[in-house]
């Protein structure tokens, strides 16, 4: 039973359609294929994708994530990042109409046998190290897949949350450079991607045809920098209500490993998430989270279902109240650092007993 006592996640689809338009101002002369994946990183694909009718095309990791979008009815070009591992998977991608990616020496042979014609993006490694084709294997490649509509060349960025790596400027060169070579003689291969978030907010010379926004969407900035002032919005807004207020006595410990103690008389609030609902155990102490708008630490450890905020002596709080753990007034990208991780892992960890409320739903 779902009970407003519950840990929720409210998803304001406004401030993710805000996000939208702001990447269009920050990249005014390119697509915008807004990434999707991993559930719209914990805020819900279906709901997302139904909002983000301004984008050009969506993104997604794997192909099932692209059926779940089509039976829920959206429409309008989606494109599989991950690719098509299998004839199981082509099939799904001719049936629901998503442009695949290949990646791969199998994904052409396999779009080969299966005499297959899709929308193909070909992903070269210019520095990644992971996914992608060699530059100087693409020509052959090309000509190995006569019959696939290419719309265009893609490469993802290593380090564009650094903007003094060099890395960005020399994988957009190789980009560039090897678009040149086979724009003559292959149709699509004018066209090329490479920025995620990082790379829209940091490198404005790498947005070239289509930008690839995914974090930033949700209002989270991917910069090493975290002071660099951005207009995003943050989406997710994590809370939890207070279950029990304790008096506590100078001395007394709280929690696992009794790793905090009262060092006067005091009051507890214990929230009801933890670790099980997506809140990070590893956070430092000190950790803060809103309480009636208003910055509190978590003290001692943090457990499955529970955490322990210490209140100060004029905080009137009562069975029920919320507190916030992440959101407006209090950033993830802050919480990640605490936790010693980046804003993606919390926003997508969120868990299924998390209660999710849209706002601004379409
Ligand atoms: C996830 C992903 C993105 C989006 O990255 P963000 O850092 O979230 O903006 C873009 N391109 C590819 C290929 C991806 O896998």
């Amino acid at each position: 039973m779902i009970t407003n006592r519950q840990a929720t996640v409210v998803i304001d689809l406004d401030a993710i359609a805000h996000n939208l338009q702001y990447a269009r101002e920050l990249a005014p002369a390119s697509r915008i294929m807004a990434v999707v994946k991993a559930d719209a990183y914990g805020h819900g694909a279906v709901e997302v994708a139904r909002k983000l009718k301004q984008a050009d095309a969506l993104a997604v990791a794997r192909a099932g994530e692209g059926v779940t979008l089509r039976d829920s009815g959206v429409g309008g070009d989606i494109c599989v990042l991950g690719g098509v591992m299998n004839r199981e998977e082509l099939n799904l991608a001719s049936v629901y109409e998503l442009q695949v990616v290949v990646h791969t020496e199998e994904h052409a042979d396999l779009l080969r046998s299966a005499r297959a014609r899709r929308k193909v993006w070909l992903k070269i490694d210019t520095g990644m190290g992971r996914l992608g084709l060699r530059p100087e294997t693409v020509a052959q490649m090309l000509d190995n897949l006569p019959h696939q509509k290419l719309l265009g060349l893609m490469s993802h960025l290593a380090n564009a949350d650094d903007v003094d790596d060099p890395g960005t400027e020399q994988q957009l060169l190789q980009l560039q450079t090897l678009s040149q070579e086979l724009r003559p003689g292959y149709e699509g291969t004018d066209v090329i991607s490479l920025a995620n978030s990082a790379g829209i907010l940091n490198f404005p010379s790498a947005h070239q045809d289509w930008v690839r926004p995914g974090l930033m969407l949700y209002g989270a900035s991917p910069l090493r920098d975290l002071a660099v002032r951005t207009e995003l919005e943050p989406a997710m807004q994590f809370t939890a209500p207070v279950i029990a207020v304790r008096k506590m006595s100078a001395g007394e410990s709280v929690g696992y490993g009794s790793t905090w103690s009262a060092s006067e008389d005091c009051r507890v609030a214990v929230v009801a998430a933890g670790y099980g609902d997506g809140y990070p155990r590893e956070i430092q102490p000190g950790t803060p989270v809103l309480v009636n708008g208003e910055r509190r630490t978590i003290v001692g450890r943090v457990s499955m279902d529970m955490m322990t905020v210490s209140l100060a002596a004029h905080d009137s709080v009562a069975i029920g109240d919320r507190v916030t753990l992440w959101g407006a007034g209090l950033p993830i990208e802050e919480i990640a650092v605490s936790a010693g991780t980046i804003p993606y892992t919390l926003m997508t960890g969120i868990s299924k007993r998390v209660r999710k409320v849209y706002r601004g739903e379409e």
